[in-house]
């Protein structure tokens, strides 16, 4: 296949090698105690036996920036290690999906290393065609290492494979004329446990799964009870009300069909369960927790019908 003349650009910078990123803080045992809490990870045997070390899955956690994307200690380069993602996006490359990612260790890391971490971008595929649409699989492999006087050590390794792509079904440049189709929404995945929530969907209700030994109610749908474990259970009709338990706005990436920023909400409903769902009716700036809402149902793509939320006002 004829590469387009830009590819010869992004392919010369493969086994390009970027500077150092740092970490904020050395490796310290608070950091270690609140990522085991997280990951639901018994900490003491990093923290009691044998001196503090920390989780080998935990190495990517040292560098990271924080909030503030690209906010790096003093010291770390000021070059973007993912240049040729950013070639990609003018070219019409938008869209991104992490494909896979791996770990390789090589010993344990202890209370007050300083780590680093070095990017080389690895490979750059040729042109694939995917159901989500067309463009490069790009890896890079980040290497760790520990700041050490007499020499640096590398303590791991991590590889990181991306999908760069341009969506499938969007209108090519120049078709603007003829209506684009809209791509459309990933359906959900149904099966016998998920079934009776998808058909009250259909039929504007909102079920929830009730465990007919003990009556704890539960959602997401499962087959046995989590408190009992019973596998007997029946669906019960919510009345729909809840209030906004938590929520999160997307920015990017942007996946069609949505629209962006995206607000996903986890919502509380008035039974107990909370499920995630989109609010409408709302810009995502006014969104907040507390927020009362009801559920309506909507249709997308001729048949598939979703539960979700509308802000209402409260009843003063
Ligand atoms: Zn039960």
């Amino acid at each position: 296949m004829v590469e387009p003349e830009w590819m010869e650009h992004a392919r010369a910078l493969v086994g390009k090698e970027y500077g150092r990123i740092y970490a904020w803080d050395k490796v310290n045992a608070p950091m270690i105690r609140q990522w085991c809490e997280i990951m639901g990870v018994d900490a003491s045997p990093y923290l009691l036996e044998g001196g503090v070390h920390a989780p080998e899955s935990m190495l990517q956690v040292w560098c990271m920036e924080g909030f503030t994307l690209r906010n790096y200690p003093p010291g770390s380069t000021t070059e973007n290690p993912f240049e040729v993602l950013n070639l990609m996006e003018i070219q019409g490359l938008g869209s991104v999906v992490a494909v896979n990612s791996e770990l390789q260790f090589i010993r344990a890391v202890r209370e007050g290393e300083r780590l680093y971490y070095t990017t080389r971008l690895d490979s750059v595929s040729p042109e694939k065609i995917t159901a989500l649409g067309t463009g490069y699989f790009v890896t890079f492999v980040m290497r760790y290492f520990s700041e050490i006087a007499s020499g640096d050590q590398e303590v791991g390794e991590l590889l990181f494979r991306v999908f760069k792509f341009k969506p499938a079904q969007v209108a090519a440049p120049g078709a603007a004329a003829s209506a684009p189709t809209k791509p459309k929404r990933p359906a959900p995945g149904i099966s016998n446990d998920t079934q009776f929530f998808w058909e009250g969907a259909r039929s504007g209700q909102l079920r929830i799964q009730r465990c007919t030994a003990c009556g704890t109610l539960r959602h997401p749908p499962g087959p046995v009870c989590s408190q009992c474990h019973s596998f007997e259970w029946e669906a019960v009709t919510a009345s729909g009300r809840g209030q906004v338990y938590s929520f999160v706005v997307m920015h990017y990436p942007e996946v069609p069909p949505f629209e962006y920023p995206n607000v996903i909400a986890l919502i509380e409903l008035e039974e107990g369960t909370r499920l995630i769902t989109q609010l409408v009716g709302i810009a995502p700036t006014d969104v907040r927790i507390g927020q009362k809402v009801q559920a309506e149902f909507h249709s997308y793509d001729g048949g598939m019908v979703l539960p979700q939320f509308r802000p209402v006002r409260s009843a003063n």
